[in-house]
């Protein structure tokens, strides 16, 4: 399949939280109500702005994330949505999720989402034992979550995500396992299970870092779950999640059939996108840009009718095929082999032969009916196999 400009993704940013969680380093922080309020008239102005990009094409999926989207009234959701439907083709069938954390909805901000053409939630659960949630900082509990859940459901929401967190420090396998457990009774269609990253300028990198560079080196980490253990954690996940029913189609992501993210999908596909909103990323016909990260600058050039000032790149046809590799091989079906020559013109053998014969000796890469994909020993190490793909020159 070829990538083409004939569809595109609409993202949009919501930077706001109640709180900030412990390990988190996402464009997100709390706000007073009238600091959202002026960005959600700037946000609307962007999503007016920008439905150029759009013109003449299919919109493949709309996303509401953040931050905390259902942080905000149900009113400011409703508003950017009729906003949306009326500045972009989006079709009844057109995927569009909002990204709702437990505690932070209730039923008339779910039934509001049902009305204005939301039609897929995702749930940030992380996990089930309150302990746990406590000193991610998280602002809820499993109880509150069960809660939140339930009310969606009950809005008519039958594709709901939940997200889960392994390697926590303090979480046991048998933990995370009674969090599997816990989570598979709810029968949701998408589960996406994540490890714990520790990212440099947060609270958990003052209390983590030095130990996350112990384990990097290779030796026992003091509070941080071993390598072992979480090779443990995500090979327990793969079976306990293929048993009940699930399909896995990327690396951290499981699906009953038919409930594939489309909007994920198409970042790992390299789908133009545009992102509306503080910091926001957009790639269209290969061009590439970023908004404002700071408030300031991204509100007052919208407050004065234009855009922001954005950097826009064009990516070499070595990064496009940099990317269209790494990204694809998050997918457990792998790249195809005829996409790279439709998308390139060159034959993918001419360009990595030679990388992807070596990783196949290491058992990192497996090629078959026309398609390469990690094995299972790969997903193990997928950073070191996806840097194996960066190319000096084509
Ligand atoms: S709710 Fe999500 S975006 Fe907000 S601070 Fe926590 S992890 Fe970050």
């Amino acid at each position: 399949m070829k990538t083409t400009d004939s569809e595109i993704q609409l993202y949009i940013h919501i930077p706001f939280c109640k709180r900030k969680c412990a390990y988190c380093d996402f464009l997100s922080a709390p706000a007073t109500f009238s600091q959202m309020e002026s960005y959600m008239d700037a946000l609307r102005k962007e999503i007016s702005l920008r439905k150029g990009e759009a013109a003449g094409k299919r919109l493949r999926s709309v996303y509401i994330g953040g931050g905390t989207p259902s942080y905000l009234l149900s009113e400011q959701i409703e508003r950017t949505m009729d906003l949306v439907q009326q500045e972009y083709p989006v079709q009844p069938n057109t995927e569009v999720t909002i990204e709702v954390n437990p505690g932070m909805v209730n039923e008339a901000k779910a039934k509001a989402y049902a009305r204005c053409g939301i039609n897929r939630i995702s749930m940030g659960l992380q996990e089930t034992h309150d302990e746990l949630l406590a000193h991610l900082g998280r602002i809820h509990t499993y109880h509150k979550f069960l809660e939140s859940y339930t009310l969606c459901r009950k809005a008519g929401f039958d594709n709901i995500n939940i997200d889960l967190m392994c390697g926590i420090p303090g979480q046991s396998l048998e933990m995370w396992e009674e969090t599997l457990t816990r989570v598979l009774r709810l029968r949701t269609p998408h589960l996406s299970c994540y490890g714990l990253i520790i990212e440099e300028g947060t609270p958990f990198y003052e209390l983590y870092g030095e130990d996350e560079e112990r384990r990097e080196r290779g030796e026992e980490p003091l509070h941080l779950p071993s390598e072992e253990l979480e090779r443990s954690m995500y090979a327990m996940t793969g079976q306990m999640l293929r048993e009940a029913g699930y399909h896995h189609y990327e690396i951290s992501n499981y699906a009953k059939e038919g409930f594939e993210s489309v909007h994920n999908n198409g970042y790992w596909q390299r789908y133009p996108y545009i992102g509306c909103g503080l910091g926001a990323s957009s790639l269209v016909g290969e061009e590439r840009w970023d908004n404002p990260r700071e408030m300031e600058d991204y509100i007052t050039p919208l407050s004065e009718g234009h855009l922001p000032d954005v950097e826009k790149r064009a990516l070499s046809v070595k990064e496009q095929m940099e990317e269209f590799m790494f990204l694809g091989l998050r997918r457990m079906e792998g790249v195809y082999i005829s996409d790279f020559t439709e998308n390139f013109g060159r034959d993918s053998e001419v360009i990595y032969g030679d990388v992807m014969a070596r990783l196949r000796e290491e058992g990192l890469l497996e090629k078959k009916e026309g398609r390469i994909f990690l094995t299972g020993k790969g997903i193990d190490v997928s950073n070191y196999v996806f840097s194996e793909f960066l190319i000096d020159s084509v």
